[in-house]
């Protein structure tokens, strides 16, 4: 689960990280009350879960609680890269000296955890690592050991940061790995670490990923679930156990099995290239024993997403014979009644397969076309979804 910024300030704040005062608003008038309770100037931060939000207009100082006001209630609503601004943070503004790249992340193809330290923070770090690649210190953390004071104060001097702040930002990473390891973390950023102009150490804009996996032992990381509309498709595959993943296209994908499902985005974004660039609208994996009632949830999801045109049900028969999974779309189909209502495209092969194609073929739905290739059945899909 990625976090909200004002999420990982609390965080960070929870653990001794150095941050400033910052309080979330849903309305201009709240951002008004949190601005006149901060005092002095403040900075208006659209709270959304991508990055660039500076470029595109969603941080803004405002000197006055008026002002806070005026530039909260442009700020809320705003659609920053098809993320639609519903909260915003007023934190107090820092006088800036200069800025600073801080992170600690997951490095699954090393196994291992990595830190990462840059002297060019508050920009794009990925354009730091393409353009200027040695201002990009990069260093693995033994897991067993973690990190000492020592090892954090050599990371930044080798990062070339000034010498009067390196202290404090040794001590600002062993906090951050403290952050890391307590909250089960896969990733912890922050940019910019800012310098202040009085000579104070502040993260200034942080970004943390929770490990799902590891909620069982943090019932507090509950409460930082996003329960708002945006996620709704996503809540409610979770209830009902499924493995779905929104993304942005318009062919909306089932398939049994997580490999199968990956290589079926592949082969429709491939085969939607011919039809103006249809992409897949999701993943969602159904698993190995799918029961007609998985497959009733798992269609009720995809036909319910409004981007969703076309749907392509790609499934390999193996202990669950393609005969019991053509029976589910058909049970499915009929559990959904008049919410079946796009197009779907099926595609059944292995195990039991001549008996799966023929239930489909007499059930004739009139929504549903089967074809017999993982490719024939993506560009019909795709085609679909186009027109
Ligand atoms: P991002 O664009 O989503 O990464 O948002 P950030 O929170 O990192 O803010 C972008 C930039 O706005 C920072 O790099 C700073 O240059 C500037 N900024 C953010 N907060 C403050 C502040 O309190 N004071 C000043 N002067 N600038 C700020
Ligand atoms: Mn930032």
């Amino acid at each position: 689960m990625d976090l909200f910024e004002y999420q990982a300030r609390d965080l960070f704040e929870k653990h001794g990280v150095p941050v400033l005062a910052g309080a979330v608003a849903t309305t201009a008038d709240e951002a008004a009350a949190a601005a006149e309770r901060i005092g002095g100037k403040v900075v208006v931060k659209a709270q959304v879960k991508v990055g660039g939000r500076g470029k595109a207009g969603g941080v803004k100082l405002a000197e006055s609680v008026e002002d806070a006001r005026e530039k909260a209630g442009a700020i809320l609503g705003m659609d920053i890269k098809g993320h639609i601004v519903g909260k915003v943070m007023i934190a107090q503004a820092a006088p800036i000296d200069s800025e600073f790249y801080l992170a600690i992340l997951l490095d699954r193809s090393n196994r291992t955890f990595l830190i990462m330290a840059s002297v060019a923070g508050g920009m794009d770090i990925e354009a730091v690592a393409h353009e200027t690649p040695e201002k990009l210190i990069k260093v693995p953390v033994n897991t067993i050991e973690g990190l000492s004071k020592a090892q954090a104060l050599k990371i930044i001097q080798d990062a070339a940061f000034p010498a009067d702040i390196e202290e404090k930002v040794a001590e600002v990473l062993v906090l951050l790995w403290g952050v890391f390891v307590a909250e089960d973390a896969t990733l912890v950023e922050v940019n910019p670490l800012v310098k202040t102009t009085d000579g104070r150490v502040i993260a200034l804009d942080g970004k943390v990923t929770l490990d799902d996996n590891a909620d069982f032992r943090h019932p507090d990381h509950e409460a930082l679930v996003d329960h708002s509309a945006a996620n709704a498709l996503e809540e409610e595959a979770k209830a009902k156990n499924l493995n779905y993943v929104k993304l942005d296209g318009e062919v909306g994908v089932i398939g049994n099995g997580a490999g199968l499902v990956m290589s079926t985005l592949d082969v429709v974004a491939y085969a939607g290239e011919k039809f103006g660039g249809v992409k897949p609208a999701n993943f969602l994996d159904i698993g190995g024993g799918a029961s007609a009632q998985v497959m009733a949830d798992g269609l009720s999801i995809i036909l319910s997403d409004k981007d969703v045109k076309s749907v392509f049900v790609n499934v390999f028969g193996g202990i669950t014979s393609c005969d019991a999974v053509a029976n589910g779309i058909v049970q499915a189909l009929s559990m959904l009644g008049d919410k079946a209502n796009k197009p779907i495209v099926v595609r059944l092969d292995g195990n039991n397969v001549i008996e799966g194609r023929r239930i489909l073929t007499e059930a004739a739905h009139p929504l549903v076309e089967q074809l017999d290739t993982m490719d024939g059945a993506a560009a019909r899909a795709a085609e679909l979804a186009a027109k």
